[in-house]
């Protein structure tokens, strides 16, 4: 279901209501009638939202508006952790929607609504429950023994069910270190964060091949071109980067450790190899330094293209629907819930 703008409150309006409106002082809170093409400033949505007990949750890779409309910013562990410890009755989840099933399954009470149900995930995609089970059972037959799936949280709620525990890139080495040595592991979706991961940890794993299209995409030449421009500069890389651009970089860390990062330096030049909305995050709470978006600003393949399907008209337009609703397919709930909890229990 996708929500269409409709010009309804314009046409509607008759001349003289028109024209007596134009005269009256504009109000500071709109009411549910408001015209839904004119999108209020974020915080005015915010209080609106508030004010009918609707929690807005933001990833971090959201443009700077709906970062600033949000109850909360953060990353997939944090947004995962806001969602479970929320008493809200309803979430509206600006993110992708892999992240508003998670939310939904940590807070099962409350209604999960999201701007766009076509905000998707090309590595959430790159792996259907059905192809992993069959992989399950191929390997278990091949190795005698059932290998420990650790799922990146990056999957949709039917991989999850079908999976030991769930990781982000922020505990993801903690969540591997978890598993006993002598079990094997497959890794999944994410090749290049289970590849980054066998590298630091040494541990060998089974790598689903799957990645995210926008991470894919960073250019290890533009990256090595701008740090010769800027030599001082350090350069971040998510774990969802190639080898050979996480290879090039000063720290992979995920957004959240990245933000940690920032905000002990002053002065600081940094390039940025993830989405680069992050940077409005940055600039936000750590404005001390320099942040340049790798490959470059010009360059539009380091913005997520379903992230950016969600845009202000739809999250105004989706608070006054309360939709479009995202469910949880019954059967998935209790093993999808059981492995996102593992994961909660070991932070
Ligand atoms: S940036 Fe990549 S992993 Fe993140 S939501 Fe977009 S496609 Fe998915």
């Amino acid at each position: 279901m996708r929500f269409q703008v409709e010009p309804r409150a314009l046409t509607s309006i008759s001349r003289t209501k028109a024209d007596r409106i134009s005269v009256l002082p504009a109000p500071t809170m709109p009411t549910d009638t408001t015209d839904l093409l004119t999108v209020p400033e974020p915080d005015v949505i915010r209080d609106w939202a508030t004010e009918r007990g609707i929690l807005i949750l933001a990833h971090s890779y959201q443009d700077g508006f709906l970062q600033e409309a949000a109850h909360f910013v953060g990353d997939s562990l944090e947004l995962a952790r806001k969602a479970a410890e929320a008493q809200a009755k309803a979430i509206c989840f600006c993110g992708v929607h892999f992240m508003a099933e998670t939310a939904k399954l940590l807070c099962p009470e409350a209604e999960v609504f999201v701007p766009d149900l076509d905000a998707g995930c090309s590595l959430a995609d790159s792996c259907k429950a059905e192809d992993l089970v069959q992989y399950q059972k191929h390997l278990t037959q091949k190795l005698g023994q059932r290998p420990v799936t650790i799922a990146y949280v990056n999957c949709s709620a039917a991989v999850k069910a079908a999976c030991d525990i769930i990781c982000t890139s922020g505990n993801a080495r903690e969540v591997v270190e978890s598993v006993p040595a002598e079990q094997p592991i497959l890794f999944v979706p994410d090749r290049h964060l289970g590849g980054w991961l066998q590298e630091t940890l040494g541990r060998e794993m089974l790598l689903w091949n799957g990645a995210c299209e926008v991470h894919e995409l960073f250019s290890v030449e533009t990256l090595l071109a701008m740090k010769a421009e800027h030599p001082q500069a350090l350069v971040l890389s998510h774990p969802e980067c190639p080898k050979a651009v996480r290879d090039v970089s000063d720290y992979v860390l995920g957004t959240a450790g990245m933000l940690r990062l920032v905000k002990e330096h002053a002065g600081q030049t940094f390039l940025i190899g993830t989405e680069a909305n992050l940077i409005y995050r940055f600039e936000k709470e750590a404005p001390q330094n320099t942040y340049l978006p790798a490959p470059g600003a010009s360059c539009a393949c380091n913005l997520c293209p379903y992230m950016a399907l969600n845009t202000p008209e739809k999250l105004w337009a989706s608070l006054h629907a309360r939709g479009p609703v995202v469910e949880v397919e019954e059967v998935y709930v209790e093993p999808a819930r059981r492995a996102l909890q593992r994961m909660l229990d070991l932070n």
